[in-house]
């Protein structure tokens, strides 16, 4: 059966002929299709203003992005056939990277499949279902996970904040079979324990992950601080590669609890603070500490352009924060999550910083997020994370 259409303005193809794979809702022609008529996540065929077919996806009348493409193959209509197909080929990139199956499945819109994060802990599946799209396909993305991974358990984290904008309600479920409360990952020779239910996001930020591979050369000896430590994954891994002393600051009480579980699994010591990150350092300053690595990986300041500029003086006063505890000779590891906040920004924040401070800036390294997170190259929301690795020294 034919898909009804979502016709679109003249003009208004080019973006997703260049590969974009949304449609904002003042591109619709709302005359000849009224998208008062659709529901959340109804199927469509979009089509040029001429009646040609571009791609069929879904629909969402109450977002801004009003329409996601799945399928640009007018015989292939978004279904499970199509998610099993696009999960194949997702799982094929991640076997080529890592030896173990853990990592990030699926990446949304870079993968194929807008408003589907899928994280696999060897045999356990955390979903995301981010659009009202999405969620309607929610049963043949089970069944389709199943199929391409054979998995023991599925969960669905559908908490996720950005499912308000599609008007759909936050919720978690076991999708299939049974969830254990955590599972042992390894990374960079470290151990870390996982709540799958209770943890943030997923429960593990696998973007991070070669980013915290370049900082083990930089830690033997060292006096670390990890701030925004999560459940400690920068931090332990510098214990365990030789670290002096690591100290971590997050607000979570839930994580650290979970971070001094990982360093006794890892039998290291790590001393850790609950508290704003901006109080500790302001407190750390006060009594001279000083650090020979300070990591910033805070949350995204930016969630959305609006927030730009109370964002960006945000990352200024962090960096300049985190500067302040830094010894003679030594290196600011600096991130940021935020997509709106363009690498040049950030640097040009840090830079600011160690001016204010006279001190002279280094940049030595710079990563992204991990090739399990692909960037789509027409999609720039898909490129989002950054990792300085700056010396702060006096010239
Ligand atoms: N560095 C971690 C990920 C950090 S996620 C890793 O690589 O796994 C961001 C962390 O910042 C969360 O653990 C959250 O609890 C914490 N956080 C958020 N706002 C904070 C604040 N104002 N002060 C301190 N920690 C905060």
């Amino acid at each position: 059966m034919p898909l009804p259409p979502l016709i679109l303005k003249k003009n208004e193809d080019r973006r997703l002929r260049a590969g974009h794979l949304w449609v904002f809702s003042n591109e619709v022609d709302t005359v000849r299709t009224p998208l008062r008529e659709f529901a959340p996540g109804d199927p469509v065929e979009i089509q040029a203003h001429n009646g040609r077919f571009i791609g069929s996806g879904y629909v969402n009348p109450n977002s801004l992005i009003c329409a996601r493409i799945l399928s640009r193959d007018p015989r292939r209509a978004p279904d499970r056939s199509l998610l099993v197909h696009r999960l194949n080929i997702a799982l094929s990139l991640r076997e080529r990277l890592y030896a173990q199956p853990f990592y990030r499945l699926a990446f949304g819109e870079s993968d194929g499949l807008p408003g589907l994060v899928v994280d696999r802990y060897g045999g356990v599946l955390v979903a995301q279902l981010t659009t009202a799209g999405m969620e309607r396909l929610k049963a043949d993305i089970v069944a389709a996970l199943e199929q391409v991974t054979k998995p023991s358990a599925i969960l669905l984290r559908n908490d996720a904040g950005v499912r308000e904008l599609e008007g759909l309600p936050p919720y978690t479920e076991t999708a299939y079979g049974s969830v254990p409360d955590g599972v042992v990952i390894e990374e960079h020779g470290a151990r870390f324990q996982v709540s799958l239910n209770g943890g943030q996001k997923t429960g593990w930020f696998f973007d991070q992950h070669d980013n915290r591979a370049r900082m083990l050369r930089y830690v033997s000896g060292r006096r670390v601080l990890d701030v925004f430590s999560y459940v400690g994954a920068w931090g332990i891994s510098a214990a365990v590669h030789g670290a002096r002393e690591v100290q971590c600051v997050d607000s979570s009480a839930a994580a650290l609890a979970q971070l001094a579980g990982n360093a006794a699994l890892n039998k290291v010591s790590v001393a850790t603070r609950e508290a704003d990150a901006f109080d500790a350092l302001r407190e750390l300053r006060e009594a001279g500490e000083k650090f020979d690595v300070v990591i910033l990986d805070p949350p995204a300041f930016v969630k959305r352009k609006k927030d730009l500029a109370a964002g960006r003086e945000a990352y200024r006063r962090l960096n300049q924060l985190g500067m302040q505890l830094l010894e003679r000779d030594a290196l600011l590891i600096s991130c940021s999550c935020s997509h709106h906040m363009a690498a040049p920004e950030l640097l040009d924040a840090i830079q600011a910083a160690a001016r204010h401070l006279d001190r002279d800036a280094q940049l030595l390294e710079t990563g992204g997020q991990a090739a399990d997170h692909p960037v789509h190259p027409a999609i720039p929301e898909t490129a989002y994370l950054k990792a300085f690795y700056l010396r702060v020294v006096t010239l």
